[in-house]
């Protein structure tokens, strides 16, 4: 175990009694660091938040960063503390970490997730499920391309959407105290099943970075004089691509390959589309090229209304 440096808790939430007791968060990367953090800066989410991760470098930076009260390389050996442990590891990791501490929880503890895929984290989280460990499945819809303890910030989850895609079964107050805690993470939550969040994410999130890798991977792979265009003259579009294509290849391989039915559904649909567009260009059809332009302009003013931009 290493010893964290204090930081005071201050403020907004700290009159309301915490959500939990204790805290714990595996995996203190973009997401989890985030959620530590808001924890300690705003109050009313744990009184005591333990942070894992199976790497010492990792677990001495967070105990640097001071964004948990405790920090430990043992999963199981943190969750048997905890009345809340929310794992915020890569999709692809979620079932063995689960798996280890699952059987180290308290009764009646609540288990929790933020992975970006569910039908898949579900299936994977299911056969380590106990019967006196209540799990809600979640997903902050927030992020950057960063990953690991120092990209995440207290502010992250801000009029962000968190989706909750409960288990029949689930006592309903375990799901009301994770609705509760992404509350106070600023969040706005919304319910849904896990394979409806599947095929919204796929289109909102997965297929977007789909996109992004192989416009840059058919940048790279042009002749050399061009790709070295293509880095001297990015304008704003192929700019905006590499931000999101510089995200985390591990975390974005497990959710394409985790996510595979949903996503290949909504790429099929996007390339009948681009096809489209493509014969529209090819025999000068000026209004379906201009009806696709507008229809993405309005999309983008929705966001800017609904603060989501
Ligand atoms: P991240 O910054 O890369 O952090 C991942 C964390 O998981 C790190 O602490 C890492 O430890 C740990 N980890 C990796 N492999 C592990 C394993 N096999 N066993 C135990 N721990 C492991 O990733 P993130 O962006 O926070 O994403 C975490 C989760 O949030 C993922 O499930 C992702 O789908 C979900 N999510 C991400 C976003 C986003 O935009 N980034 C948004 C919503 C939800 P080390 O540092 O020691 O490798």
């Amino acid at each position: 175990m290493t010893p964290a440096t204090p930081v005071p808790a201050v403020t907004e939430n700290a009159a309301l009694p915490p959500v939990f007791d204790t805290l714990v968060v595996v995996g203190p990367g973009l997401i989890g660091s985030s959620v530590l953090r808001r924890a300690k800066e705003r109050g009313g989410l744990a009184r005591h938040v333990i942070a894992v991760d199976i790497d010492p470098a990792v677990c001495a930076r967070v105990a640097e960063l001071g964004i948990a009260d405790e920090v430990m390389e043992d999963a199981a050996q943190a969750a048997a503390k905890a009345d809340c442990v929310m794992l915020c590891v890569p999709v692809g990791a979620m079932g063995p970490v689960a798996a280890s501490v699952i059987p180290a929880m308290k009764p009646g503890a609540i288990l929790t997730e933020v992975g970006s895929t569910k039908v898949s984290v579900i299936e994977a989280i299911k056969p380590f499920l106990r019967p006196d460990v209540p799990y809600v499945p979640a997903h902050p819809m927030a992020g950057t391309e960063f990953s690991g303890p120092d990209a995440g910030f207290a502010t992250l989850f801000e009029d962000r959407w968190c989706l909750l895609t409960p288990l029949e079964g689930t006592p309903s107050a375990a799901v009301e105290a994770i609705r509760t805690l992404w509350e106070r993470c600023g969040a706005r939550l919304r319910d849904m099943t896990p394979a409806h969040h599947d095929r919204v994410c796929a289109i909102v999130s997965h297929l977007p970075h789909l996109l992004a890798f192989t416009i840059c991977g058919t940048a790279d792979d042009l002749a050399d004089e061009t790709r070295s265009e293509v880095l001297d003259f990015a304008a704003s579009g192929f700019r905006d691509f590499t931000r999101i294509a510089a995200s985390d290849p591990i975390m974005w391989r497990d959710i394409f390959l985790l996510n595979r039915e949903a996503l290949l559904e909504m790429l099929a649909r996007f390339m009948e589309d681009a096809q489209a567009m493509a014969r529209a260009i090819r025999w000068g059809d000026e209004d379906y090229i201009v009806d696709r332009i507008e229809r993405g302009r309005k999309i983008r003013k929705s966001l800017i209304e609904n603060r989501q931009a």
